[in-house]
């Protein structure tokens, strides 16, 4: 639908952002336009016969000058029928349940929309589809966010409490030994104020990579002391090498692609690595899907000497960002932010690569769960975009980040899979 409208002396002023839609409207405009049933749901497309200028801001007529303005509606995101992802898509439903209308054009202060968070379940088979881009994407966008927290990790961040990390000793359960090929433990970590990486400027990116250099440069403990490797610059043999041995993250994932994770590549990214890894591997990757995903890995089922390290490591990245005057993103209600939902809380992910021969494919495993109602959660070996159908080793790891903390967590994920190792 389009319409072409004449402003005239008294009736100009207004503010478009680059796509085109009003952002304000100034003077006579708001009157002339309300009568016109013209509202923020639609976008110039040409001003007095030209394309529009972005951030246009029309003076106040001295009397003569007429513009003639074209609007179209804008394309309708937020009918969830024309979305690819199936109705089971979490986002999808909650657009179905909440009328979220009154948020359609809303905008954060760096920039993110409705529009932006929910890209990915407009164009693809999605599971949960929807990206926070910044801090502020929690607040204004609650009316959503806060569903999908529900339905994802069954807490209602109006009463949830997350508590920081402490980086105290924990004790944790042993997992089982024998079939468990690796134990990883990873967590999200943003800095507050900054954009996330799918929201980020170039500039920022360099920035948020530099913050981390000094953190790097800063390890006392010779456990954690390494080398960062900027992504800008490396060869493919040693990138390759780097993903063989399930250390490097990669831009392959369509999903991180559309949200624009990817955007600038591969400026602003790059890994650290411990140098002496007789305790284990210390991993920070800079710039992937979070601005810092923290981990510790090591071969075999040692959990404890996994743990040890990754929150040494975590300890020592929070104090070399506040040496920096920066903090880690947190509020009580959604524990560390992160940009996927999923991540919210203590942003942990305690894996093990595992094998379990009883069930032949990945979706026979993920079924299996399912139907026990285990709180865990089963990808392929190589990254959660892979197929790895006709090889039983799984990655296991637990499910829920929010409402409970990480020693629950991991307690989860080690009771999970030692009730799968039991299944013949
Ligand atoms: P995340 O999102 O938690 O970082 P991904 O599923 O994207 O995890 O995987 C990232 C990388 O980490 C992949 O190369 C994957 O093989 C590796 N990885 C995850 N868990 C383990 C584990 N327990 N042992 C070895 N590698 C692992
Ligand atoms: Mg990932």
């Amino acid at each position: 639908m389009s319409k072409t409208i004449t402003v005239g002396p008294g009736y100009l002023g207004l503010a478009l952002d680059d796509e085109g839609n009003i952002d304000d409207l100034l003077y006579g405009c708001r009157e002339a336009f309300n009568n016109e049933g013209i509202s923020k749901e639609w976008k110039v497309t040409s001003v007095a016969g030209r394309r529009f200028s972005p951030t246009l801001l029309l003076e106040k007529s001295k009397g003569v000058d007429y513009y003639e303005l074209q609007f179209e509606k804008n394309k309708n995101f937020m009918n969830t029928k024309t979305w690819v992802a199936n109705d089971d898509c979490i986002v999808k439903k909650v657009f179905k349940d909440v009328d979220l209308t009154r948020l359609a054009n809303e905008k954060t202060p760096l920039g993110w929309t409705l529009n932006k968070a929910t890209i990915c379940a407009q164009k693809l088979k999605q599971h949960v589809g929807v990206y926070a881009g910044d801090d502020a994407s929690y607040t204004l966008f609650a009316p959503m966010f806060d569903k999908v927290i529900k339905q994802y990790h069954s807490v209602n961040v109006k009463t949830n409490k997350a508590q920081p990390e402490t980086y105290e000793k924990k004790t944790l359960p042993k997992l089982p030994e024998g079939a468990i090929v690796s134990t990883r433990i990873r967590t999200a970590r943003n800095l507050a104020d900054f954009p996330f990486t799918n929201n980020m400027t170039k500039n920022q990116r360099i920035q948020i990579e530099s913050i981390c250099k000094k953190v790097f440069d800063g390890f006392q403990d010779k456990r954690l002391k390494g080398t960062y490797y900027p992504m800008e610059g490396m060869t493919s043999e040693q990138r390759q090498e780097l993903i063989d041995a399930h250390y490097l993250y990669i831009n392959d994932d369509p999903t991180l692609e559309l949200c624009g994770t990817y955007t600038d590549w591969p400026e602003g990214r790059g890994i650290f690595i411990n140098n002496d890894r007789s305790d284990g591997v210390f991993i920070v990757w800079v710039g992937e899907e979070d601005q810092m995903r923290i981990m510790a890995m090591n071969n075999g089922s040692d959990v404890q000497a996994v743990w040890d390290l990754f929150y040494a490591g975590l300890e020592a990245v929070h104090k070399g960002v506040k040496k920096q005057k920066q903090d880690f993103a947190f509020k009580e209600s959604h524990g560390y932010l992160s940009t996927c939902p999923t991540n919210l809380g203590t942003g942990m992910r305690a894996s093990v690569h595992v094998n379990l021969p009883a069930f032949k494919t990945k979706n026979d495993l993920k079924k299996y769960v399912k139907d026990q109602d285990m709180k865990i959660d089963i990808r392929g070996t190589r990254g959660e975009a892979t197929n790895t159908d006709g090889y039983t080793v799984y990655d296991v790891s637990n499910k829920e980040r929010l409402g409970s903390d990480c020693y629950t967590q991991i307690k989860t994920m080690v009771d999970g899979v030692t009730a799968l190792l039991r299944v013949k």
